[in-house]
């Protein structure tokens, strides 16, 4: 018997797996998808490996770090010594640049060089930025928010929104100032938090070193397998019905799956309508990624931002593997919502011009190949509000436990999230499976 069965593979439920089989706990992963990683998986595509989605990190994102280091992968993923993204906007390269500054000082002297924006505006936007990282919050949305504290329309279009439409998938009048306010703290204020952290390899290597350390220690992992229902005793999870006939017996299973998912997991008991309903309302937000081939380099960066541009985040994933440079780019389109609907060649033929024109190497170069993936339930959106749609991980059933990205971390959601998720999910499972006896053996 399995003590505790966790459903789902994706990073939350892989976090909560290995944590359990590092702790001698007997742990069974079922990942209903042919392959680990949920959102965050990798696939073959003409002879090349991809992500879905294309992820980054920061470098306050400590509990992701700590599990990449735990599996012996933390190269797969290279950090900035310290921040600097390069912003390009109406023709121009203008970088942001971390300093060797104390606190939010560190970004001073480059937000003053700041071109895209007036320099009344820089100055409003150093203004902002102090009270953001003294102040506390109210209900409302960052956009509110910075609107209340002077931000010109040109300032949030070229400077916050696309620091929360990249970090939180969504504009600042839609992200609460609570999510804000944690992104901006937590990263971008910190000197030692705000560096980037850049995938070297596709994501999949991650989840097969992840499997292969459950392995090691004696649980099972298994793709290609859903879970049709938890089953409960009364009010005791007792197992877990697969949808291919089997049953698997464990004291705990955590459901690291997201909530759509979720529900009909569980069925319609009365001890989770209420966390179910909550999770419902959360808004969920979509992503586009747009894979473009060139017959030669286009890009001199790794990675850049476009301001006021239909482009939004460009990634060089030639240059990131160490492959070469500048023919294969990830453009990253996130709160994608004009984008997700639209034909693959109208996307296509929107941004490469858009591309072309920010970029001025690029305009004779030849689109060789291009692939669109579209995710439309890729983040839920930290709005005013949220968190109180966000359960914790143990429920009122005795044995079931939660895990996933939107669960109440108090992180938006991120792979740093589904990780605290996952661990913390798997710490109270086996606190709570240490006090039952072991099951006696047949052996
Ligand atoms: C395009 C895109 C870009 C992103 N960029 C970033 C980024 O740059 N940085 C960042 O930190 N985050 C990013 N994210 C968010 C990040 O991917 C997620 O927060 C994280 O992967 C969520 O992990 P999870 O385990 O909570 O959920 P999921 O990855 O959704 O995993 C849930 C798993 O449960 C499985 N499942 C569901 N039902 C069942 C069932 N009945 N039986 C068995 N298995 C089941 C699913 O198949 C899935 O594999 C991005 C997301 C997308 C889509």
């Amino acid at each position: 018997m399995s003590r505790v069965v966790v459903i789902g593979g994706g990073f939350a439920g892989m976090a909560a797996a290995c944590r359990l089989a590092n702790d001698g706990v007997p742990v069974a992963l079922y990942e209903r998808a042919p392959r680990l990683g949920g959102r965050a998986a990798s696939f073959e595509y003409e002879g090349e490996t991809l992500d879905y989605g294309h992820h980054i990190l920061m470098s306050c994102c400590t509990a992701a770090t700590g599990f990449l280091e735990r599996l012996g992968v933390e190269e797969t993923v290279r950090f900035q010594d310290y921040l600097s993204i390069p912003i390009l906007c109406e023709g121009e390269r203008t970088v942001l640049r971390s300093a060797p500054l104390p606190g939010i000082l560190h970004l001073l002297p480059s937000l003053l060089r700041y071109r895209p924006l007036s320099f009344g505006e820089r100055l409003a936007a150093l203004r902002a930025g102090a009270a953001l990282a003294v102040g506390r919050g109210r209900n409302e949305t960052f956009g509110a928010w910075l609107s209340r504290h002077g931000q010109s329309e040109r300032a949030v279009r070229r400077l916050w929104n696309p620091v929360v439409v990249a970090t939180l998938n969504a504009p600042a009048g839609k992200v609460g100032i609570a999510a804000a306010r944690k992104v901006l703290r937590d990263g971008f204020f910190q000197p030692d938090g705000a560096a980037m952290g850049l995938f070297t390899v596709p994501l999949g290597s991650i989840f097969d070193a992840a499997r292969k350390y459950v392995e090691a220690r004696g649980g099972l992992v298994e793709v290609g397998a859903a879970a049709s229902r938890v089953l409960f005793d009364g009010n005791r999870v007792i197992g877990v019905a697969l949808a291919d006939g089997r049953t698997v017996d464990a004291e705990a299973v955590i459901c690291a799956v997201p909530p759509n998912a979720l529900a009909p997991l569980v069925g319609p008991r009365p001890e989770l309508a209420n966390t179910l309903a909550a999770a419902s309302r959360l808004e969920w937000a979509p992503i586009v990624n747009v894979h473009l081939w060139f017959d030669r380099p286009i890009l001199d960066d790794e990675f850049a931002i476009a301001v006021d541009s239909p482009v939004q985040a460009i990634f060089d994933l030639d240059r990131l593997r160490g492959q070469g440079g500048g023919r294969h780019l990830v453009l990253s389109q996130s709160a994608a919502d004009a984008w997700i609907d639209r034909a693959d060649t109208e996307v296509v033929g929107e941004l490469v011009a858009a591309l072309r024109n920010l970029l001025r190497a690029g305009r004779d170069t030849r689109l060789v190949n291009s692939l669109v993936l579209r995710h439309r339930r890729a983040t839920f959106v930290p709005s005013p509000g949220s968190d109180a749609l966000r359960p914790g991980a143990h429920i009122t059933i005795g044995g079931l436990f939660l895990a996933g990205d939107w669960t109440a971390t108090g992180w938006p959601s991120t792979i740093e999230g589904a990780i605290r998720s996952g661990i913390g999910a798997a710490a109270r499972a086996e606190s709570e499976t240490e006090s039952q006896p072991l099951p006696a053996s047949d052996d």
